[in-house]
């Protein structure tokens, strides 16, 4: 049934795997992981797995440098926050987690950072690990992509981007030098208090560990989806693909001359496919993508743009089907004019 969700950027469905290893932390075994009884160690077993299948699919030295947050909007904020905003040098293709970032400084500020998103989550590109003290937002990439946090000192990242639950992330931290961003009961190596989130941590560590198992083949069923799309609008006129040539296949931002990008993907909702517009977190927004205008696409072409984000439920055959569709309502709308 999923095989016409085309918005896997926007998040991914859980594998169900995943639920599979989540389920009995929501019934059988209830314990928060801070107590001492049985079901707590349990619970804290758990947890501590989770913890090193996600070291492992990163290449973090210890696990303990994986600090479970919420997601990596709250990653992103907690690194940004420790810092001096003088002092912070982020890229004009940030997720806007990290271009709208504007709040109180917690804890003594440091200075220098140097902000870099991986994989853009609008065009799929590729950008490199900044020199310096960095934060990366692995967010897009992270269980898809071969990632290794060598050269970073800190990486958000979202389990629901590689078929986790939502609402759990974590923060790698090469060392814990961030000042804690929750105070209380001392989870998370004193960093993070909170009652830890032991089904949605389990959840990140299977998806994590089925991420690092079968990346090799959901990448390569990726490339071949991305190239049947690009194949299928052969015959289409007056398109670009956005992003430049470093792309993730994954991701694909797509704009269509002469044409609303709305209406193709309300049409295209309407025939059972799911894709967007650009960033789902932006979606009620109705100004032009600040990541496309730092692209320099042109703001007629931003206006007839559509992103198509590729998982593992996708089939080739929904995929010819698609490009299909998307030529033949472009073509409609154009015809409208
Ligand atoms: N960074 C990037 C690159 C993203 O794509 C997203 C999710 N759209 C986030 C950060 C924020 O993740 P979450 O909404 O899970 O906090």
């Amino acid at each position: 049934v999923l095989e016409s969700y085309f918005d896997n950027a926007a998040t991914t469905p859980v594998d169900r795997r995943v639920v599979e290893e989540m389920l009995p932390y929501l019934t059988d075994f209830p314990g928060n992981a801070s107590s001492i009884h049985s079901l707590g160690r349990k619970a804290h077993q758990a947890v501590d797995l989770a913890r090193e299948r996600i070291a492992t699919l990163i290449g973090a030295e210890d696990p303990s440098q994986i600090i479970f947050t919420s997601g990596a909007t709250e990653s992103n904020q907690w690194v940004l926050g420790n810092f001096n905003p003088a002092e912070v040098r982020r890229s004009p293709f940030e997720h806007s987690s990290i271009r709208e970032f504007n709040q109180e400084i917690i804890g003594a500020p440091k200075n220098d950072l140097n902000v870099q998103i991986w994989i853009n989550n609008e065009t799929g590109t590729v950008f490199q690990k900044p020199a310096g003290k960095n934060l990366v937002d692995a967010t897009q990439g992270v269980g898809k992509l071969p990632f290794q946090v060598q050269q970073c000192d800190y990486v958000s990242m979202s389990a629901h981007k590689l078929y986790g639950p939502k609402g759990i992330g974590a923060l790698y931290a090469n060392t814990h030098d961030l000042a804690p961003l929750l105070h209380g009961g001392g989870q998370e190596f004193g960093m993070r208090s909170g009652t830890l989130n032991v089904p949605g941590i389990v959840g990140f560590g299977a998806a994590a560990a089925i991420g690092h198992d079968e990346m090799a083949s959901n990448l390569a069923q990726a490339t071949n989806l991305n190239r049947t799309l690009l194949a299928g609008l052969g015959n289409t006129t007056d398109w670009q693909i956005n992003g430049g040539e470093n792309r993730s296949p994954h991701i694909l931002s797509l704009s269509f001359a002469g044409i609303e990008g709305e209406s193709l993907l309300i049409e295209l909702d309407n025939r059972g496919y799911c894709c967007s517009a650009g960033a789902a977190c932006s979606s009620h927004n109705t100004e032009p993508s600040a990541v496309l205008v730092a692209f320099g696409v042109d703001p007629a072409m931003i206006r007839g743009t559509i992103r198509v984000s590729f998982g593992k439920s996708n089939t080739l055959l929904a995929t010819e089907n698609l490009a299909k569709e998307i030529s033949q309502i472009v073509e409609k709308l154009r015809s409208l004019r």
